[in-house]
C-alpha cells in the first residue's frame, strides 16, 4: 500500500464518532471508549457509592483499547510509523490485543511479547486478530518482556515499539479520554466525585486519570491498587493470580503528588469480589476489577460518609476462565 492510500485509511478508520445515538458504524474502532459507568448496587461502608466504568464494553474486551488506538494515531502524526512498518509491544496481554486490533485494521504487521503466564485467552484473541507471539519465560517477568522486545526491534528494519511502560502516550491517552468521560457522566448527574481507585500495571490509566481529576478537584482522593507481590507499598515482589496489575519497577511517569493512598489486595480478596460481581450482580469483571473494587471499599471507609467513590473495571473475566476462578 502506498503512503498516501495508507494515509486515507488511517483518517477513515480512526475517526471519531461524535453524534452517535442514532449512529451506524462503519468501523468497529469507532466503537473504543464511551464505555458505560454502572453504579454498583451494593451497600458500601458509610452509604457511600461506588461506580464502575465498565471497560469490557471495548471492542476488543479491555480498557487498552483505548491505548492500542491512541498509540497507533500518535506514532502515525509523528510519522514514525508507515505502511511496511512493523508494531512490536511487550504486553501482558490487553495492550496486545488493543494494538493488534488497532493495527489490523491499517494493515499493520504486530509482535507481541508476552510472558508465558499470561491467560490463553489473551493471547488466543491476540492471534486471532492476526498477531504473532513471541514468549519470554515467566520467571524474566515484564522486563525480560521489555528487554526481548527491544532485540526483537534492533533487527527487524522497519520495526516501532510503542513501549506502553515509558511512553507519555499512554497515560495521555486516559487523560484524553477515561477520565473526561466520567467527569461528562458525574457532572451529568449532578454528582460529586470524592474518590477515584485505579489498578496500576503500566501506571498509565491511573496516572492520566488522576492528573485529570486533580486538575478538576484538587481535594479528590486518589488511590492505586496493586496485588500483593507487587513493589508499590514496599512488599517483597512475588507472583500473584490478579491479572493485569502489579508492577515489578516504579512506572516513570508516576508523580508522587497524584497518588493519596496505595492499597495492596490479596488474591483472595480479589476473587472474593470477582466472584460476587458475577453471582450477585451479573458483571463479569476480570481480577483486577476484582481488586479496584476491593480497595474502593476500604477507600470508602477513610472517607466521609455518603461519598461518591469512581472505579475502573479493565475487562472481563471471560478471558480468565481457563483460571478457574470461579471454582
Ligand atoms: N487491568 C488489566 C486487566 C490490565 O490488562 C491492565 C493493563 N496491563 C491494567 C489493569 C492496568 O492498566 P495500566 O497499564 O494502565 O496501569
Amino acid at each position: 500500500m502506498n503512503q498516501f492510500w495508507f494515509a486515507s485509511f488511517f483518517a477513515l478508520f480512526f475517526k471519531t464518532i461524535k453524534e452517535e445515538s442514532l449512529m451506524i458504524y462503519t468501523q468497529i474502532s469507532q466503537l473504543v471508549g464511551k464505555t458505560p459507568l454502572i453504579e454498583l448496587p451494593l451497600a458500601a461502608p458509610k452509604q457511600s457509592h461506588i461506580f464502575a466504568k465498565l471497560e469490557m464494553f471495548n471492542p476488543g474486551g479491555s480498557i487498552k483499547d483505548r491505548l492500542g488506538k491512541y498509540l497507533l494515531e500518535q506514532a502515525f502524526e509523528k510519522q514514525l510509523i508507515n505502511a511496511e512498518t512493523t508494531i512490536i509491544e511487550p504486553t501482558a496481554g490487553n495492550t496486545g490485543i488493543g494494538l493488534a486490533l488497532a493495527a489490523g485494521q491499517v494493515g499493520l504487521k504486530t509482535i507481541l511479547v508476552v510472558p508465558e503466564k499470561f491467560s490463553q485467552e489473551k493471547q488466543l484473541l491476540m492471534k486471532a486478530l492476526g498477531a504473532q507471539i513471541v514468549h519470554t519465560p515467566s520467571q524474566a517477568g515484564i522486563v525480560g518482556a521489555i528487554k526481548r522486545a527491544q532485540e526483537l526491534a534492533e533487527k527487524l528494519p522497519n520495526s516501532y515499539v510503542p513501549m506502553q511502560f515509558d511512553n507519555p502516550a499512554n497515560p495521555e491517552t486516559y487523560y484524553q479520554t477515561l477520565a473526561p468521560e466520567i467527569w461528562q457522566e458525574f457532572q451529568a448527574n449532578h454528582l460529586k466525585l470524592a474518590g477515584f481507585v485505579a489498578g496500576a500495571g503500566s501506571g498509565g490509566t491511573f496516572v492520566g486519570a488522576a492528573r485529570y481529576f486533580k486538575e478538576q478537584l484538587p481535594n479528590i482522593k486518589t488511590a492505586i491498587v496493586e496485588p500483593e507481590g507487587s513493589i508499590l507499598n514496599g512488599g517483597p515482589e512475588h507472583p500473584h493470580r490478579i491479572e493485569g496489575i502489579g508492577v515489578e519497577f516504579i512506572p516513570p511517569f508516576l508523580r508522587r503528588q497524584e497518588v493519596d493512598r496505595i492499597f495492596t489486595i490479596s488474591d483472595q480478596q480479589a476473587f472474593k469480589w470477582v466472584k460476587s460481581l458475577a453471582k450477585d450482580f451479573g458483571i463479569f469483571a476480570g481480577s483486577s476489577s476484582g481488586a479496584a473494587l476491593a480497595a474502593s471499599w476500604q477507600l470508602a471507609e477513610e472517607l466521609p460518609p455518603q461519598s461518591n467513590i469512581v472505579t475502573v473495571f479493565p475487562d472481563s473475566s471471560e478471558r480468565y476462565l481457563s483460571q478457574q476462578i470461579y471454582n
